[in-house]
């Protein structure tokens, strides 16, 4: 099965703005089916790192791959196509269609999700798949609900919702938790570790209990490099990255 067998990895990238290396030399491989976080200080380079892999920003040097294919710069649609997702927070919500809309906005906008829409077993099979998104989501009780009334933390499930509604075997997912008051954290968490049982994520997050609880694997960056990458307990006890946060 092709779901096994894929695999993102990104080598030695490098991201020079001007003098300034942002990135020096980045690798970075995503196994499937579980959660990898990125983890370091303001301006270690994360971002820079998460907008190379999604095809919004071009490395100076090094590549990425997905399944084996060169998508090093492939455009973020290009990269949809080929299953790598990354969430836009809030924006990528249409406030004034209900929940279940932008479920199926999301699934229409898609051209992965397109290949549903068409016949009526088509149309069925989407609705199954709606109904099973909001399920996930924990907003089934909400489906009809306006999206711009819906509380912010159930807003951020709706917005990682939509952007699972295509399927992706890759989920880059900025912050998550960003924002979000304590009882909100938990249902988000919760559906990042659902969504990883069929799917690779990779997660920017600066809350340590979120990445303890997910993580399989985390990459600490600091001033452009992996300082060092293992299980959370195995970063969590490196010296040098102790040194990182304490001298941030
Ligand atoms: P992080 O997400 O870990 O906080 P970033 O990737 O946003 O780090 O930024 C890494 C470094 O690159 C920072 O010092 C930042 O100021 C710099 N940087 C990011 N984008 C640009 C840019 N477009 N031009 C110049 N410097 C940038």
């Amino acid at each position: 099965e092709r779901a096994a067998t894929s695999l993102l990895t990104a080598r030695d990238l490098t991201v020079r703005f001007g003098d300034f290396e942002a990135l020096r030399g980045v690798s970075i491989d995503l196994d499937t089916r579980s959660v990898h976080a990125v983890i370091g200080p303001n301006g270690a380079g994360k971002t820079t790192l998460f907008n190379v892999i999604s095809g919004f920003m071009k490395p100076t040097a090094g590549q990425v791959r997905l399944n084996g294919a060169n998508v090093t710069a492939a455009s973020p649609n290009r990269l949809a196509r080929l299953g790598l997702a990354r969430s836009f927070q809030i924006c990528s919500i249409f406030p004034n269609l209900s929940v279940a809309d932008n479920i199926r906005t999301a699934l229409a906008l898609n051209v992965r999700g397109l290949q549903l829409l068409r016949g009526r077993s088509r149309r069925d099979e989407n609705e199954a798949r709606v109904r099973h998104l909001l399920d996930q989501g924990g907003l089934m009780d909400e489906s009809e609900r306006r999206a711009a009334d819906l509380p912010y933390g159930r807003r951020r499930l709706l917005e990682i919702v939509t952007t699972i509604a295509i399927a992706p075997k890759f989920l880059l997912l900025d912050e998550p938790t960003a924002g979000l008051a304590r009882e909100d954290i938990a249902p988000v968490a919760g559906l990042i570790k659902t969504v990883a049982a069929t799917c690779g994520v990779l997660l920017v997050e600066h809350n340590l209990q979120v990445v303890k609880s997910l993580a399989a694997k985390v990459t600490v960056l600091a001033e452009g490099s992996v300082l060092c990458e293992g299980s959370y307990d195995e970063v969590a006890r490196d010296p040098r990255v102790i040194n990182a946060y304490i001298g941030a």
